[in-house]
């Protein structure tokens, strides 16, 4: 008889609620990780993050094999790999943290419901985030839908509640199930290596956090972002660290939260406007264009920097996140779905409820949004943010040889997107 602890999106040993919870058991408890081909068929064969899971998950088999133990690692529809399961092996008890993203909340409750005829119990715990969608609710109930009183309520509630404790596993670490699963290579997997990697995160970054952290040629902000959407760091840890030191920090990590919960509370947001008053706008979406701005040729060196450093590293500044986003939007009238969509594909932190959560944000149709009305201009951005054109040069060599013609001219693109916004806007 054995328990399971099936890894997900958190991926460590260490301070790891459900695998706490897991090696408490009664049973030897066999950690699994699945590729499941739902999400893996449509990725390129050298998609950067299943080379990072790959990665992660063969630092906790090494750590494994040191106590004799090793992880599972299976590969297939979810289901499918659960019956398999199922069949091999007597599973009294299961164990995982939670997701909240539509598609796992589904997948999560069909795997609950197999296992239940099966007689195994399982049962999932908070790991992903301090409070859950439920936890920071308005006075009568209901979801917060902008941020500053969300955020108020969370610090209160943080600030009155029992410190953030740490959860060690390393005691429990004898109750591993003693295996030699094999480990399968990237390649066996179906994947291959790529040429672009996870950046490691650091805190000492943050030192100056609040006076450079929207300047994108400085290395001031933390890169946890794929950290935290792999697990590979603990939420807690970082919440504990932030509280201590650097509110501004502490807000950001508040802000990711602010998104999951609107994510949870309004899955609508993944395809559709928040503010369904939006819906009548007239997007141009211009193939062409959105060509141009893919590759990072519109011709404003802001918006082109980001996008080759989106292209070449599968990250891009904040700042010049909203720079961009902003542009397509506004002054190309993209409708946001198209850049998310692109983001997806691209960004190594790609988080379903940040990303749509921005891209609402930039686009004007999000809860607590930028104003239809407010255009970034995308000069003005770099004047502002990278006024000696250090983080443009380092993605765009050729500026110094005389840079393009923009694409479109910001004060025709921004009237003719104050109008269209306005004739769209179902009032
Ligand atoms: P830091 O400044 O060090 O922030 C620390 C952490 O706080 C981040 O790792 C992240 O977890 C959280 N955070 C910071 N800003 C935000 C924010 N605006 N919304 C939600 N969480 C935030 N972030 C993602 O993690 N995944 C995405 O898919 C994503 N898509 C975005 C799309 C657009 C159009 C925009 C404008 C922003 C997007 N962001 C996304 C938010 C933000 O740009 C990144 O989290 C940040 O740049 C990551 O770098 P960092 O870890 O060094 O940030």
């Amino acid at each position: 008889a054995v328990s399971i602890f099936w890894f997900r999106r958190d991926l460590r040993l260490e301070d790891n609620i459900g695998l706490f919870h897991a090696l408490k058991s009664n049973f030897p408890v066999i950690p699994l990780f699945i590729f499941d081909e739902a999400i893996l068929d449509s990725l390129p064969k050298e998609d950067a993050r299943v080379a990072f899971i790959h990665e992660s998950l063969s630092k906790i088999n090494s750590q494994l094999n040191e106590i004799g133990s090793s992880i599972l690692i299976k590969k297939g529809k979810t289901v499918v790999v659960w019956k398999e399961l199922i069949s091999e092996f007597d599973i009294k008890e299961v164990f995982f943290n939670k997701d909240y993203e539509p598609f796992a909340i589904n997948r999560d409750e069909a795997i609950c419901q197999l296992l239940e005829t099966n007689k195994s119990i399982s049962y999932s715990f908070k790991d992903q985030v301090i409070f859950e969608e439920k936890e920071i609710t308005k006075a009568d109930g209901l979801p917060y839908t902008v941020y500053t009183p969300y955020k108020n309520k969370w610090l209160e509630k943080f600030q009155t509640m029992t410190p953030l404790r740490e959860y060690d596993t390393s005691e429990l670490f004898s109750n591993f199930y003693k295996s030699n699963f094999s480990f399968p290579s990237l390649e066996q997997i179906g994947f291959e290596k790529s040429t672009i990697r996870v950046k490691p995160f650091s805190l000492d970054n943050l030192k100056n956090y609040q006076e450079t952290r929207d300047f994108p040629a400085v290395d001031s902000t933390s890169y946890l972002s794929p950290h935290l959407r792999f697990g590979t760091v603990s939420i807690r840890k970082m919440v504990n660290f932030a509280a201590k030191t650097n509110q501004v920090f502490l807000s950001e990590l508040i802000w990711r939260e602010f998104f999951m919960q609107i994510l949870y509370h309004f899955p609508k947001v993944v395809t559709q406007n928040f503010k369904s008053d939006y819906d009548g706008i007239q997007w141009r979406n211009n193939e062409e264009d959105f060509k141009r701005w893919c590759a990072g040729n519109t011709g404003y060196p802001m918006v082109d920097a980001g996008m080759r450093q989106l292209n070449e590293t599968g990250y891009m500044h904040n700042r010049v996140r909203m720079v961009v986003a902003s542009f397509l939007c506004k002054h190309l009238l993209i409708q946001w779905q198209w850049g998310e969509a692109y983001f997806a594909e691209k960004l190594l932190d790609y988080d379903l409820s940040a990303n749509v959560g921005n891209w609402q944000w930039a686009a004007g149709t999000g809860c607590d949004a930028a104003p239809y009305f407010r255009v970034f201009n995308p000069d003005i951005q770099l004047k502002k943010f990278d006024e000696k054109g250090i983080y443009i040069r380092k993605w765009i060599p050729e500026f110094d040889l005389g840079y393009g013609e923009p694409m479109v001219d910001h004060a025709m693109a921004r009237d003719r997107a104050v109008a269209t916004y306005k004739a769209g806007i179902l009032k």
